[in-house]
């Protein structure tokens, strides 16, 4: 039979095998409880508290490598919240991942006012991913020349897109030159996927089309940072990235002081001051909102999303005005919100229960519907969790709540 033996701790700290060696010897569950040992056993602690039950041989090679565990995280529910989108229409629970206190409780007011009131009206304004590759030519003319190719040339090139993926289709190019370089902004819809890794590749095969078509073409890099991916830019805020979406809310005056305790003038007010001249004055970059990234972060934890991509996808604004009939009219407007409910993390057991919670796990019928329809909740929950926060802050009750609920008993 030749030299087989079990692979076993000794060998992880004689060296003769390394951590990320070991799923291929033992399997994912039992290389990832192998690696926790071992890491005890070199820094002297105990981690038993790390020992959770994932589908470690669907993990790797998916979501993490060298696993040593999982990291549990409390989830509460805000909620019920009705919402009219075109296409999430009803009340539903938003689960929010979280380890600020009072986060949940601030939402689940906000949902209570907006039940008194009515519904978020919620609309998906526009639907792309992108990436931006970065091609490089002799010059300027050049890069001139590329662009007008790039134009002519679009179905050529979605053709090429298309043979990567069965969900994803190229809706259009717009280049960027700078000198001798020319970034392709490919914008492409992506099913129910957030759909960086398929519109990633998709985009290779772009890449590769041109290259093999223009020999005075160099590709220099697949991402161009103009996609603009996991970093706050520009570009975004008025572009838009993943699903722009826009949500509003009309809350009745009685209701503002019922259950907000505040007044819709007193919220208008800390809505121009904070959102508009404060972050004026800051230099914000798509932060003209109270938290928006508070929501955005707990749900993109509860529900398996790239958590980095929380940087564009709270990039937001938030809006206060009076009604007419002198009730308070709410609206929040995200460009570039990154989500889906299938492909990362959303497939994991426990993500996928929460998604379920809001109906929206897994691909739509027809592709994209589910992705939307969770873009919306997602707004109206962040309309939500705005909606009280600048509540409590004109009537000052900020640090009266968060003493009450997040500060704890320790
Ligand atoms: P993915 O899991 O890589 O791809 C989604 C998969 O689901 C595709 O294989 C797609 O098939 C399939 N699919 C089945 N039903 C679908 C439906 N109804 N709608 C859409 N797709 C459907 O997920 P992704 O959203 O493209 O990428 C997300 C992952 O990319 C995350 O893990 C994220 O962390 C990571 N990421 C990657 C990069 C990068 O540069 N590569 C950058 C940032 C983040 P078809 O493709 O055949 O249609």
């Amino acid at each position: 039979m030749g030299d087989v033996r079990v692979v076993g701790l000794e060998d992880l700290l004689s060296g003769r095998v390394k951590l990320h060696m070991l799923d291929e010897l033992v399997g994912a569950r039992e290389a990832t409880r192998l690696r926790r040992k071992y890491l005890e056993q070199q820094a002297g602690i105990e981690l038993s508290q790390l020992d959770v039950d994932l589908p470690y041989e669907g993990v790797v090679g998916r979501n993490c490598e060298n696993t040593i565990g999982g990291v549990t995280i409390p989830l509460g529910v805000a909620g019920p919240l009705p919402i009219e989108g075109e296409h999430f229409r009803g009340s539903t629970y938003v689960p929010l991942a979280t380890t600020e206190g009072a986060l949940v409780a601030t939402v689940n007011r906000g949902a209570a006012a907006i039940r008194s009131s009515g519904a978020v009206k919620v609309r998906v304004l526009d639907d792309k991913m992108t990436r931006a590759p970065v091609l490089e030519t002799p010059g300027v003319e050049w890069s001139f020349r590329l662009t007008k190719w790039v134009e002519q040339n679009f179905q050529l090139l979605r053709e090429a897109f298309r043979s990567a993926t069965n969900h994803g289709d190229l809706r259009g190019i717009k280049p960027f030159v700078a000198g001798k370089f020319v970034f392709l902004r490919m914008e492409a819809t992506t099913g129910d996927a957030m759909g960086m890794n398929m519109v990633t590749k998709a985009a290779e095969r772009v890449v590769e089309e041109v290259v093999s078509r223009l020999d005075w073409v160099k590709h220099v890099s697949l991402s161009g940072n103009l996609c603009t991916d996991k970093k706050p830019a520009a570009v975004n805020w008025v572009m838009g990235r993943g699903k722009t979406v826009s949500a509003e809310a009309v809350i009745k005056r009685d209701v503002v002081g019922s259950v907000l305790k505040t007044t819709p003038e007193a919220v208008m007010k800390v809505v121009s001051a904070k959102l508009y001249v404060g972050s004026a004055l800051a230099g914000a970059l798509g932060g003209f909102n109270a938290h928006v990234a508070n929501v955005i972060a707990a749900v993109f934890i509860a529900t398996g999303q790239d958590l980095a991509q929380v940087v564009e996808s709270s990039e937001s604004i938030t809006y206060a005005d009076i009604t007419p009939a002198g009730d308070l009219y709410f609206s929040l407007t995200i460009p570039s919100l990154e989500v889906g409910t299938v492909g990362g993390g959303t497939w994991l057991p426990a993500q996928r229960a929460a998604l379920s919670i809001m109906g929206v796990a897994g691909p739509g019928d027809p592709p994209g519907t589910n992705a939307r329809k969770f873009a919306e909740v997602v707004a109206a929950a962040a309309l939500a969790g705005e909606l009280s926060l600048t509540s409590a802050l004109s009537a000052h009750h900020l640090v009266k709540a968060h003493d009450r609920l997040g500060r704890g008993r320790r």
